[in-house]
């Protein structure tokens, strides 16, 4: 079995991010980059499973500029076996990554696609809800853990009640939490191995896919500032506090 793993190039999340001054959206300018975390433990998941035999070649993708092969390449150094850049220069919207992962998913016949639960820079959570409508394919989303059994996926997801477990049958799309692993970090002979692991480079035009963005930013705001807080000496003055609050409301 193959087994799809998108990798998203995104703001490093220590990053303080700061919102450009024509609120036009983030400063990415000298800004550190990363593959996205749910992304590192989707990778993880996809290698373990070709650890235990489960699959036969983890192949990661990542649609982005021409830097995103550095994502690429840390999922490689991971233990992915090859990569595919899917190169542009636009921003990525979840609808134009799920038509590029339908396309892959007819050029490459993976039988799962791993994503992450949602990327951090814009906290979408959709791609691959729809990559999974548009393949007609069972999802599993938010997985906090998976078992292979046969043909049958088993996926425990963590809903705001708790957690829900599905059984999915095979070709499945499953986004990932990240409670389901702890990714490894790269050894030296990794990194140095995946120098030579291949990296393909196709554009969203190739695949048949209209890639350009259809939602325009209006404005991107920073948060409120928080005020500071303060110490109350006991109950009696942080109910005398409430009260006032509540009467000024
Ligand atoms: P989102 O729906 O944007 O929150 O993204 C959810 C997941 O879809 C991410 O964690 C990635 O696994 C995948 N994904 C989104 N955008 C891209 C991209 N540009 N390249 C590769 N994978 C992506």
């Amino acid at each position: 079995m193959k087994v799809l793993v998108g990798v998203k190039r995104v703001v490093d999340f220590n990053v303080n991010v700061r919102v450009r001054s024509d609120r036009s959206g983030v400063d990415t300018d000298n800004v550190k980059m990363s593959i996205n975390p749910f992304d590192e433990v989707a990778v993880e998941q996809a290698v373990r499973l070709k650890e235990a035999g489960a699959a036969a070649e983890v192949i990661v993708f990542s649609v982005g500029p021409d830097r995103a092969a550095e994502t690429i390449r840390t999922a490689l150094a991971m233990g992915a076996d090859r990569g595919i850049l899917v190169q542009t220069d636009q921003a990525t919207e979840p609808l134009a990554v799920a038509k590029v992962i339908a396309a892959l998913v007819a050029r490459e016949a993976p039988r799962l696609v791993l994503l992450g639960k949602q990327a951090i820079d814009d906290d979408c959570n959709q791609t691959a809800q729809m990559a999974a409508g548009l393949l007609g394919w069972p999802q599993g989303t938010s997985a906090s853990a998976l078992r292979l059994a046969g043909d049958v996926l088993q996926v425990t997801r963590e809903v705001d009640a708790g957690t829900e477990e599905l059984e999915l049958a095979l070709p499945a799309v499953v986004s990932v939490d990240l409670r389901l692993n702890d990714p490894r970090h790269a050894s030296l002979p990794s990194i140095m191995k995946a120098r030579k692991k291949e990296i393909a480079s196709v554009t969203p035009d190739s695949l048949g896919v209209d890639a350009a963005p259809r939602l325009s930013v209006l404005e991107v705001r920073p948060p409120e500032e928080r005020k500071a807080g303060r110490k109350v000496r006991g109950v009696a003055e942080l109910a005398s506090e409430i009260s006032a609050v509540l009467e000024d409301a």
